[in-house]
């Protein structure tokens, strides 16, 4: 059995989704996979540490990456820039490891240019009133950010048609596994005898 070249996943959907907290549980369990750790010029939230939920840049910093072409993709969402660094990405899908991409939808499809052989996982909310009481309910930020999270997420569902699988959010552990499956059937698919 050969498989060469790691594989790309991408886990998007709207702000708010549960795309953190799904990605958190699956790395509890899938050790295997390669967590590609973001950059962005957000402000570092309560508990969150550098290196390790991201790697926090000044927007000057941030331009330079972008310039010197060191970004796979990157969006400005909410005002912030967020991105994925390209090295890491491209070294480890090269020793054959696979990439978990955890990213916000403009994002996404960016990489799909890039990556159209990646997998592509959209996490759609169980309804719109639940994501709304979910970006409400995270209470770390202001009612104008909550808005425009909320303005975002609606646009965000629209490009559900460009992912090869959707999966709802109704519960972590049903969405985990759900995420689980996606990539043994992925390695399955590729395997060559
Ligand atoms: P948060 O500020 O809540 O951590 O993230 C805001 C949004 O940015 C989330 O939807 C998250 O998935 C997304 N995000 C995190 N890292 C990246 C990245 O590297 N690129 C893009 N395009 N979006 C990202």
């Amino acid at each position: 059995m050969i498989e060469e070249k790691g594989i790309l996943f991408i886990l998007s959907g709207p702000s708010g989704v549960g795309k953190g907290t799904v990605r958190k549980k699956l790395f509890e369990e899938a050790t295997e996979l390669q967590y590609s750790i973001s950059m962005t010029t957000r402000n570092m939230r309560p508990g969150e540490m550098d290196g390790v939920d991201y790697f926090y840049k000044s927007v000057e910093e941030f331009e330079n990456l972008i310039e010197q072409n060191q970004l796979l993709e990157y969006a400005k969402y909410v005002s912030n820039y967020y991105g994925t660094p390209r090295t890491y990405v491209e070294e480890t899908l090269e020793k054959g490891q696979d990439v978990f991409l955890e990213i916000e939808v403009q994002g996404a499809l960016q990489v799909k240019e890039n990556f159209p052989e990646g997998v592509f996982i959209f996490l759609f909310p169980p309804s719109l009133e639940e994501l709304k009481n979910r970006i409400v309910n995270r209470g770390t930020e202001s009612q104008e950010l909550v808005l425009n999270r909320l303005k975002e997420a609606r646009k965000e569902i629209e490009m559900m048609d460009a992912y090869d699988y959707v999966v709802v959010n109704d519960q972590v552990e049903h969405a985990v596994d759900k995420v689980k499956s996606i990539i043994q059937s992925e390695h399955l698919k590729r395997e060559r005898v």
